[in-house]
């Protein structure tokens, strides 16, 4: 008889994206663990993808922590930093020439524009929210926290130039030099999708968002920009995340559209909050998952939610 096939029975492929600026907190544990299960009840593969590219904020003792302490919650994945697989690297400070390669055919296709506008405007981009990453604090029913300012346009294109590319005599070795790069979202555009577990979706570019940051002056790609390049990579097929990220999920459609690539299934989880409606996500360090195991909370209690009044 035939050895089992060691190839994952399915063609599903989730990932889980950390990003190592801090400890792993309570809220992050839950949306892994749905992706998690969702991978696991699928049959298919579960890829582990650091999302390092800030070089200021990244920290190789907080990437070694969330390994460790979503291993401990009894999350397990196939491919990763620590155990490979075949769209290696995963770790994103070493995917350089992927990004720069999306960069390069978004702005041969005439969607990219330099912007020189104050470094005020560039921490809204920087502020982009990463999976995985602390949050801020924030008010119930307060607005999804990948909110930013819409671009007021100060560097764009005039209209008279709204159909040119930029440069499409662009080479194949532009670089994006010491600018920020801005995608041009077209003004007024419908982004529609089906959110798996939300349902219909709707935002508009040009009302909910603005002209976004896909290249930063210092030479890092943007987290819209790295996220669809390797979600596309790596092929994955659906993206569970957290409800914060549902703006960026638009932008991103934009993103695929503009590269030809088939955006995956969208799967975006309710955030957690405390019994005053409050988001955990950084309530406090006491929340962080190492802290909460110091403490002899055992996974059951995070992920049903039941953790001791006091810890
Ligand atoms: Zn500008």
């Amino acid at each position: 008889m035939a050895s089992l096939s060691s190839s994952p029975p399915s063609n599903y492929r989730g990932r889980l994206a950390p990003s190592p600026t801090g400890y792993l907190h309570v809220g992050h544990a839950r949306t892994f663990w749905i992706a998690y299960e969702r991978a696991r009840d699928a049959a298919g593969t579960l890829v582990m993808r650091m999302e390092d590219l800030d070089p200021d904020r990244s920290r190789v003792i907080y990437a070694q922590a969330a390994l460790e302490d979503l291993c401990w919650l009894g999350i397990r994945w196939q491919e990763g930093p620590d155990l490979g697989g075949p769209v290696a690297p995963y770790e994103q400070s070493h995917r350089h020439a992927i990004y720069l390669d999306a960069w390069r055919k978004l702005l041969r296709g005439g969607f990219l524009f330099p912007c020189c506008c104050s470094r005020k405007d560039l921490e809204a981009a920087l502020s982009a929210p990463h999976e995985g990453a602390p949050q801020s604090d924030s008010e119930p029913n307060m607005e999804p926290l990948d909110d930013e300012p819409i671009y007021p346009g100060t560097c764009r294109p005039d209209a008279n130039n709204i159909a040119q590319p930029f440069d499409s005599t662009v080479s194949e070795t532009a670089e994006p030099g010491n600018f920020n790069w801005r995608f041009r979202v077209p003004d007024g555009e419908v982004v529609e999708f089906e959110d798996l577990n939300l349902g219909p979706q709707r935002f508009v570019a040009g009302v909910d968002f603005g002209d976004f940051v896909v290249w930063r002056r210092d030479g890092v790609p943007s987290y819209q920009l790295a996220c669809v390049a390797d979600d596309a990579a790596m092929r994955i097929t659906e993206v569970v995340r957290g409800v914060d990220l549902l703006k960026s999920t638009a932008r991103q459609i934009l993103l695929y559209r503009a590269l030809k690539l088939d955006p995956p299934a969208w799967f975006h989880c309710r955030l957690v909050t405390d019994s005053q409606g409050r988001r955990l996500a950084k309530r406090h360090d006491a929340l962080s998952l190492r802290s909460l195991r110091q403490h002899g909370v055992t996974p059951q209690q995070i992920l049903s939610g039941e953790l001791p009044a006091e810890v």
